[in-house]
């Protein structure tokens, strides 16, 4: 290649050797359109050359390489078209047998005497080992053996080969007549290996200089080039998203300013004395992290997350008292209606005989109560404001608003938050999940949140049980579940959904598609009507009942007028009906780990025992078996996260989270938990210098975090 015509980082695609404009269009889908896109473009996984075997060693279905000499080929051809040629390859360890199906090109292209290369999966046919389709690699006489290649293979569109992407890849990587920036100073990138001990970097090492990796990313020389070469991107990857995470951590704590919420001992004290019981040893620890939280005049951001039934309300409600206690207001934002009523009858019931005064704004309220409302809210007589999301659009206003409690996290984000800006003035924030996050997740997606746990279960109540069906259970258990009833316990039965025409639950969103093809609530509930629970009072609950008849069977549920209810997920959150104590859960394959979680947390509510009983309909695809094996063996909500995450990978999370973060490219959120770790702590470290602001060497990392983060997490500029 001369001069004029060397390749640089911008050089177009088309331009490149043998490419030319139609398949340019083609590598765009791809979002490739210059050389340093291909760069960028990672292999998702590799070809290894197969280990290289005696023919007497070579065992059935198992890769391998060997090298040999023809000693015979023969085409048979049956048709036009239709052709087998056989050859058979020979050396010092035995012969093997080749088959090649309509490739006539063959016969001609091994010669008898020809050394060739043969690699693939063996079979045993007999005593005769047959490779069908091998790759082969024709070696000159005396040639050594080649140097076996790691191959890349590369994620594909229509009309571009893989064949294709490894030549131009090559192309660029052997014809580039420029380097690639390097971002990470070459002390950062020393300091990075230490901690890197966990991706089998020597620690004596360093991480690859950028080209280096680049260069091995995509043609290791061997497995050790290889792995330094990922090593180096993935800890990239990781350390730009911890730095723009802990960025925006920090600038948070400078720009935005929030009310202090002081706690002396004797607001503590009379706080804790209105709960009816003592604070568990988590609660208690928990509660601690939120007071030094808020007596920042910054805003607290600290997700809260426990198993339903863990106290975690208790918590939300000792932080909304100490925003009352400062002379503030705290509202509370519940995921549906039901809920949200929930919510205000526990605090009002909480609070009765105090001066603090409970609001909530609802859907069902009449104009004029609505009215009301908002107008004391906007005075300040409403101390406590109850309400789902819909009252940040309702033109809310708080008279002075100290603390903001979200239940159920996913779909608050950023924006929801503007809307409680007030004068220059944020709220605290206290999210509360009943839905576990791996810690890896948490660790990237609320990578900007303080996170609190609440593990442990408050006194008194009883256990849960559950169990996984076999066949021939059925009777069984209905037996056992009429005899709950008969000692006065209620009963839960789920179905996955409402009839068998339309797809998914509304409220919440299911978590699993629910397919057309299984059993309805409808006709679970007839069927049970007209059969095994004939003698009890059951009734039915699902999304598309409209906002009064739910109501109206969950309060029949509630005083126990009704013994069983036959439902959707609806139930999934929001009932708390301490005497139901079993639960039937049909067509169990249908549903997601965290959702089975909850619905369980339902049964978990008294000092009774619960149980669980999880049916499924049709087959069972393996990951679903796992994932129900996984349900009934471990009551924890962390647990099942991790398995949940394992089994599932973090899709659902990142897609919930509407975190609007960009996927990763090269590193793997569960694979490589512990360099995001090690990431995080670097990134803290660096973020607290005036130096990673200022200094000239790391102008060029703030530069990618800005251009890949900057936006999304409102970054400003760093300059
Ligand atoms: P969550 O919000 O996590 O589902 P809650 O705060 O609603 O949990 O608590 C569940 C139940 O346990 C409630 O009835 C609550 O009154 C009770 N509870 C909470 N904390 C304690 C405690 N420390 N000791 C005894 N009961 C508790
Ligand atoms: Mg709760």
């Amino acid at each position: 290649m001369t001069e004029s015509n060397a390749i640089t980082l911008s050089t177009q695609v088309q331009y490149l050797q043998g490419v030319g404009p139609a398949r340019a269009k083609r590598l765009e889908k791809l979002g490739i359109h210059t050389a340093q896109q291909l760069l960028f473009f990672f292999p998702r996984d590799y070809e290894f050359p197969a280990p290289s075997c005696s023919i007497d060693q070579i065992q059935d279905g198992v890769i391998c390489s060997l090298v040999g000499r023809v000693e015979d080929v023969d085409l048979i051809t049956r048709s036009p078209g239709k052709s087998i040629c056989t050859a058979i390859i020979a050396n010092d360890s035995g012969a093997v047998k080749l088959l090649f199906f309509n490739q006539p090109f063959r016969a001609e292209q091994l010669m008898l005497d020809q050394q060739v290369q043969v690699s693939g999966t063996p079979k045993l046919n007999g005593l005769q080992v047959e490779f069908t389709h091998p790759k082969v690699v024709m070696l000159s006489p005396d040639e050594e053996t080649p140097e076996p290649e790691i191959l890349p293979t590369y994620p594909l569109t229509e009309g571009v080969k893989q064949t294709d992407m490894r030549r131009m890849t090559r192309l660029v990587i052997d014809g580039l007549s420029e380097e690639l920036k390097e971002v990470m100073p070459g002390d950062l990138r020393r300091r990075s290996a230490e901690v890197l001990g966990v991706q089998g970097i020597d620690v004596n090492d360093e991480l690859f200089e950028i080209n280096r990796s680049i260069r091995g990313l995509h043609f290791p020389k061997d497995e050790r080039d290889l792995r330094y070469s990922q090593a180096r991107l993935i800890f990239q990857e990781c350390f730009v998203l911890q730095l723009a995470l802990a960025i925006r951590q920090k600038r948070l704590s400078v720009e935005r300013k929030a009310p202090l919420l002081a706690s002396s001992s004797m607001i503590h004290a009379r706080i804790q004395n209105r709960f009816p019981f003592p604070l568990t040893a988590d609660q208690t620890r928990v509660i601690q992290e939120i007071r030094e939280d808020v007596s920042n005049p910054y805003p607290m951001n600290r997700l809260l997350q426990g198993d339903v039934g863990s106290g975690k309300t208790v918590v939300a409600i000792y932080a909304m008292l100490l925003a009352v206690a400062n002379q503030h207001q705290a509202v509370l934002m519940a995921p549906t209606e039901v809920l949200a009523r929930q919510h205000f009858r526990t605090l009002s019931s909480f609070l009765s005989g105090t001066k603090v005064r409970v609001g909530i704004l609802s859907g069902s309220l009449s104009a004029s109560e609505r009215r009301r409302t908002l107008s004391e809210t906007q005075s300040g007589e409403i101390h406590l404001l109850v309400g789902t999301q819909a009252l940040l659009h309702a033109g809310v206003q708080f008279h002075r608003l100290g603390l903001c409690v979200v239940d159920e996290q996913h779909k608050f984000g950023v924006a929801q938050r503007e809307l409680l800006r007030r004068g220059g003035q944020d709220p605290h924030y206290l999210v509360m999940s009943a839905t576990p996050i791996p810690r890896s997740i948490a660790m990237t997606l609320f990578g900007d949140t303080d996170l609190s746990t609440l593990r442990e279960t408050p006194p008194g109540r009883g256990v849960v049980h559950t169990y996984l069906s076999h066949a021939g259970w059925k009777d069984r258990w209905w037996k056992f579940v009429r005899e709950r009833l008969d000692e006065g316990r209620q009963v839960y039965v789920v179905a996955p959904m409402i009839d068998g025409s339309e797809a998914v639950e509304q409220e919440p969103a299911a978590e699993h598609e629910v397919r057309e093809d299984v059993s309805s609530v409808e006709s679970v509930f007839e069927d049970l009507c007209n059969g095994l629970l004939a003698d009890y009072r059951i009734g039915l609950l699902h999304g598309r009942m409209d906002q009064d008849c739910k109501q109206r069977v969950m309060e029949e549920f509630q005083s126990g007028r009704l013994q069983v209810l036959v439902s959707t997920t609806v139930i999934e959150v929001g009932i708390d009906v301490s005497n139901a104590t079993v639960m039937t859960i049909l067509g169990a394959q249908k549903f997601g780990l965290a959702q089975l979680h909850q619905l369980r947390g339902r049964v978990s509510r008294g000092v009774h025992d619960g149980h669980v009983c999880i049916f499924t309909d049709g087959d069972t695809d393996p990951e679903s078996h796992e994932r129900l094996k996984v349900f009934s063996e471990t009551n924890d909500g962390f647990e099942l996260a991790e398995a949940d995450f394992r089994l599932r990978g973090p899709g659902d999370l990142f897609g919930k989270s509407q975190s609007g973060l960009p996927p990763l490219r090269i590193a793997n959120l569960h694979r490589d938990h512990d360099v995001m770790v090690a990431a995080r702590k670097l990134a803290k470290e660096s973020v607290a210098t005036e130096e990673f602001f200022a200094s000239d060497q790391w102008h060029e990392l703030r530069a990618q975090v800005l251009r890949r983060y900057g936006a999304r997490l409102d970054l400003g500029d760093l300059a």
